[in-house]
């Protein structure tokens, strides 16, 4: 599987773009923003974007949507749980200094212990809410995609609608501290860690 990462917009989110070597078909985690990048990678490794998978619901990791799905003919999915958010964005976006956003709209809802495939490979859907309500992170054999939920050495905030210290804490000690300690975390901003080492380094929780 080829894992091309792109960091995207004015708080550098990461956008996750995982291909199949064998049936080229991809899966976008988080969508920022149209970007160049991410369409000469799909050319160039001549994919068919089948998802985009959103951690959750925030501006910053969905303002992007439309456009590709417009683009490629691909299914954007989420929680439900973070729906809301999608039909809140304009208040939101606002709230952050951004003027005007257009509403992003997905074909489907995920829920925890779903399993997405696309070529070989599965996705298993990991319910984390915390830092939203409809938070997910994506497990991937020996890597996990963690949106806002669990960064290195750090956590997601948990003082935005629908946040939860206590839901959070639990969330990541429970689903995600359990998991094997030399898993990859591919977090939503910043660099990439272990299991592992946030079990033991991560003084946030
Ligand atoms: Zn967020």
């Amino acid at each position: 599987m080829i894992l091309k990462q792109f960091v995207l917009g004015a708080i550098e989110d990461n956008n996750y773009l995982l291909i199949d070597e064998k049936t080229k078909e991809a899966v976008l985690i988080d969508c920022t923003e149209e970007s160049q990048q991410i369409d000469n990678a799909i050319k160039e490794y001549g994919a068919t974007l089948k998802y985009i998978l959103l951690t959750h619901g925030h501006f910053d990791h969905v303002l992007g949507v439309n456009s590709f799905r417009a683009k490629y003919h691909c299914k954007a999915l989420i929680h439900e749980d973070d729906k809301f958010l999608l039909d809140k964005m304009k208040d939101f976006a606002r709230s952050f200094g951004i003027p005007s956003v257009e509403i992003q709209n997905v074909d489907g809802f995920i829920k925890d212990g779903e399993v997405i495939e696309f070529g070989t490979n599965k996705i298993k859907v990991i319910h984390t809410p915390g830092h939203t309500k409809g938070g997910v992170c994506f497990l991937l054999e020996d890597k996990i995609f963690t949106g806002d939920t669990l960064f290195c050495d750090a956590i997601g905030r948990t003082d935005l609608p629908g946040g939860s210290f206590q839901q959070l804490k639990s969330s990541i000690e429970q689903r995600l501290f359990t998991l094997d300690e030399n898993i990859t975390v591919y977090p939503g901003h910043g660099n990439s860690t272990t299991i592992g080492h946030e079990k033991k380094y991560n003084h946030e929780l």
